[in-house]
């Protein structure tokens, strides 16, 4: 089967949105694109850091989904990063109240072995310097996929930049795109990041779905409609997670075959949203996925004549 490797913080979280508030619960990006990544028939594994604190049943609720945990390195008597958010009533944006580094402040990653020789790497959200040190360890993947947040953007901009210039794809949301360019229009952003490096620039929208740009061609997905969201809590990462799970299935990463990933991974990021942290991920069947790819196919698709002639 197909390897992808994934890179990216197992966390804490703290969420509050307009209908809930959590204590600490588990997240981390490498956490949401992990159990999103794993709706697809390949191999995943996870290189991250946590704490002693972090229980175990986190840990085995990732292998029983499939998950290599080699390269999570528990450190003896550490904390593990912990973030807490606070969305605004549209919940569509968010601030952060608090961003605790922890045992991520001095990590130093280890790919496991059987995993130099993956096909997909998926560098998620942590420092800058741990994701080029992967970068640095994996023989020559077909695909290397960066996602970031404005975090890092204000604390590691240089070593940020450096990544950038290494990757082919990046995904970042719309915020943060404006942020690292300094330009409102998207179609400008875009431009400039794939200035940096990446020769694929996906553009989260939120519930306003997601751009892929690649050269002069632009591709939109819409997020799908949704009656009930509670909280957009990685979201990204579990964008993230189907895009780089779908390519690695099917091992076709053509411009064509990226579209029908940005599908994939804006419909299991519909799911990610309806419950708190990662309670929906852990409980998402095959039927539940096939039946919303089929709705998102009858909601996109129409049939149009670009010259309808004037009947007389
Ligand atoms: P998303 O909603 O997709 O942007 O991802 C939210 C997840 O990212 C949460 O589970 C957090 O634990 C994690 N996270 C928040 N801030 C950071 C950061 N600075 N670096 C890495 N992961 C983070």
């Amino acid at each position: 089967m197909s390897k992808l490797l994934i890179v990216g913080t197992v966390a804490f979280d703290a969420i509050e949105t307009p209908f809930g508030k959590t204590d600490k619960i588990l997240g981390g990006a490498a956490t949401y694109i992990g159990l999103s990544s794993s709706q697809f028939n390949i191999d995943n594994a996870i290189v991250s850091v946590v704490g002693d604190d972090f229980p175990d049943e986190h840990l085995s609720l990732l292998t029983k989904k499939g998950i290599n945990i080699e390269g999570i390195e528990i450190v003896k008597g550490g904390k593990t990063f912990f973030w807490s958010g606070k969305y605004h009533n549209d919940l569509n944006s968010r601030d952060t109240l608090e961003t605790q580094l922890n045992v991520l402040a001095d990590f130093n990653p280890v790919v496991p072995k059987d995993y130099l020789d993956a096909d997909i790497v998926m560098l998620g959200n942590l420092h800058p310097l741990v994701q080029l040190s992967v970068l640095e360890q994996i023989k020559k993947p077909k695909l290397t996929v960066l996602d970031t947040m404005n975090f890092w953007m204000d604390n590691a901009l240089d070593d940020l930049l450096k990544v950038i210039a290494k990757v082919d794809v990046i995904t970042i949301n719309d915020e943060e795109a404006r942020q690292l360019t300094g330009e409102h229009s998207l179609l400008k952003s875009a431009r400039k990041i794939a200035k940096m490096g990446p020769k694929y620039v996906v553009i989260k929208k939120g519930e306003h779905g997601a751009l892929l740009f690649h050269k002069d061609q632009i591709f939109f997905a819409p997020a799908l409609p949704l009656e009930e969201v509670f909280d957009p809590t990685g979201a990204g990462d579990t964008f993230a997670g189907g895009f780089t799970g779908y390519l690695t299935q099917n091992q076709d990463i053509s411009f064509e075959n990226m579209k029908n990933a940005v599908i994939y991974g804006s419909n299991l990021a519909s799911f990610c949203v309806e419950k708190f942290g990662t309670e929906r991920m852990e409980n998402l069947s095959k039927d539940e996925i096939d039946s919303r790819l089929q709705e998102f196919k009858s909601l996109t698709q129409f049939d149009i004549e670009l010259r309808p002639t004037k009947a007389l």
